[in-house]
């Protein structure tokens, strides 16, 4: 079959079964592989949309210039669009997007203009302000603002949704995705509760995030900020995108487990994917009660792992950040996480509890306060 433009070959990815990493657990396993659009993630559809909604609406007229904050994704498929329909592109980054991501948005002829990471959104260097800041100033700009573009959800509410239903054929159980701008969970999960309301919607958040909070408590807690190295998953803003009603039950994942199960995918399951799409299968083995025998799981991955080569599927960077043995480094490209458990992880284990275990004495002892502090004492 003959395409007429790239744009044609975006959506309808595959639904693939996981035969082998979820072994153990009751249900069965099913990846919604979105590497296989032609920008290699989920963001050539919004991507899409957004641009195509922006032109009906005359926002963005021949010539123009399209801006956007950007993780590195969109960032990618934004710039594929603008190449193929003749806009020009401008992506504010975070200095956390990798540096195979930044090759890859100037390769495709975007102006790139990377931000510091760890300043407040309102800051005037954040990358939403400047990308804010450049669309005023560049006469024709058009800027995207996937984070409140309704159009982001949309496009998944359109596209990933009816797919997802069509390829389960309505036996859809369980949909696992992360959030980020929240539109491919928003957009896919609202399609699919309308389908069926008894679909248990799982949201995934990053250790870091603010989002599970909100979900929780209805608070904006930039307390809950810091840093983390998993890209795309979570927020420090409530993106308007992200309807927290959809949400069924939150589950906040490491950058260490999100790092093994990404390379557990490649080993097990032949499946090269993005960082995220560990968090997200990650997210699977910190609920096991949710699943019975006959469930049927959709876990959404978001991006191809070839992004990711210099991090987390490269051995030096992995015992860099604790997450491999450092002699592990040069002898085993890969391993599976129960081997890399089981072996000589115990020390980085040990290490990780007591991390968690002081974390919690002080969540309760802010609890003692308050309660002292009620009863006067
Ligand atoms: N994973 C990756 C790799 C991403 O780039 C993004 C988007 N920032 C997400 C997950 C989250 O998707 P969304 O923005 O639709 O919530």
């Amino acid at each position: 079959m003959i395409r007429e433009s790239v744009t044609d070959t975006i959506g309808n990815t595959p639904l693939i079964r996981l035969n082998r990493i979820a072994e153990g657990l009751r249900g069965s396993f099913y990846a919604k592989v979105e590497a296989y659009n032609p920008g290699q993630s989920a963001k050539d559809r919004i991507a899409l949309f957004m641009v195509e909604e922006a032109e009906k609406k005359g926002l963005l007229q021949p010539g123009g210039t399209i801006v956007e904050a950007t993780s590195g994704n969109t960032g990618y498929s934004i710039a594929m669009l603008a190449a193929i329909k003749g806009y020009r592109c401008i992506l504010t980054l975070t200095s956390k997007a990798s540096t195979e991501k930044i090759s890859l948005l100037r390769s495709l002829g975007a102006r790139v203009v990377i931000c510091p990471v760890d300043v407040a959104p309102e800051d005037p260097r954040s990358y939403y302000s400047q990308a804010e800041q450049i669309a005023r100033e560049t006469p024709g700009a058009f800027y995207l603002a996937q984070n409140f573009n309704r159009d982001n959800a949309l496009a998944h509410y359109h596209s990933t949704g009816p797919e997802i239903w069509e390829q389960t054929q309505g036996k859809i159980t369980h949909y696992i995705c992360c959030t980020g701008t929240g539109g491919t969970l928003t957009g896919t999960a609202r399609y699919l509760k309308e389908k069926n309301p008894a679909i248990r919607i799982l949201g995934v958040d990053a250790y870091g995030s603010v989002l599970k909070k909100f979900w929780e408590t209805g608070i904006y807690d930039p307390d809950e900020i810091r840093p983390y190295k998993v890209e795309g998953l979570g927020k420090n803003i409530i993106p308007s995108n992200l309807d927290f009603d959809l949400i069924d039950d939150y589950i906040k994942v490491n950058d260490r487990d999100s790092a093994l199960r990404a390379r557990d995918l490649a080993a097990m399951e032949g499946l090269l994917m993005g960082y995220s799409s560990g968090s997200a299968m990650q997210a699977v083995f910190q609920c096991p009660k949710e699943f019975h025998e006959d469930s049927l799981v959709v876990i959404l991955f978001s991006d191809h792992g070839s992004r990711y080569l210099g991090k987390i599927y490269n051995d030096s960077w992995m015992a860099e950040q604790g997450y491999l043995p450092p002699e592990s480094t040069d002898s085993r490209a890969i391993a599976p996480v129960s081997i890399c458990r089981t072996q000589d992880d115990r020390e980085a284990s040990r290490k990780r509890y007591r991390t968690y275990y002081l974390m919690y004495r002080l969540y309760y002892r802010k609890f003692i306060h308050q309660t002292q502090k009620s009863l006067g004492l």
